[in-house]
């Protein structure tokens, strides 16, 4: 199944062809900080992603580079070098299929807001402990 996702200008297009990994929201300070909230994404292959247009990258961490559109600035891309990219769900075009399955980074939220879907909600990584909501 393709399918095609876009920054907000549409100066980055972009299609998956393989399957998506299962969908978390990442509550960390640097997803809220890049996103302004918190986002919701979900890892593919590199191999089976096609990008077109110019994607600035923001290396966040010594770990880590987060892509986003130079002209309208949506976030779009996460990677860790590892050969998956973490596509930001909600520049996908629509119904990719995914529901929300967790909240990762959960102990980083902001004071603002809680989760309240009842999704498992993980204090760092989905290896560690699970906190309330
Ligand atoms: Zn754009
Ligand atoms: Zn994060």
């Amino acid at each position: 199944m393709t399918q095609n996702g876009s920054c907000l200008c549409g100066a980055i297009h972009y299609t998956v062809t393989g399957p998506l990994g299962p969908a978390a929201a990442c509550h960390c300070g640097q997803c809220r900080k890049s996103s302004g909230h918190y986002p919701a994404a979900a890892s593919a292959k590199w191999d089976d992603v096609r990008v077109s247009g110019d994607v600035r990258w923001y290396k966040s961490s010594d770990a880590a580079r987060r892509g986003f559109c130079p002209t309208c600035g949506s976030y779009l891309f996460w990677e860790e070098y590892d050969g998956l990219v973490y596509l930001a769900l909600g520049a996908l075009n629509g119904d990719t299929g995914l529901i929300l399955q967790d909240h990762i980074f959960y102990a980083d939220k902001g004071a603002y807001y809680k989760a309240t879907d009842g999704r498992p909600c993980f204090s760092a990584g989905r290896s560690g402990p699970q906190v309330a909501p």
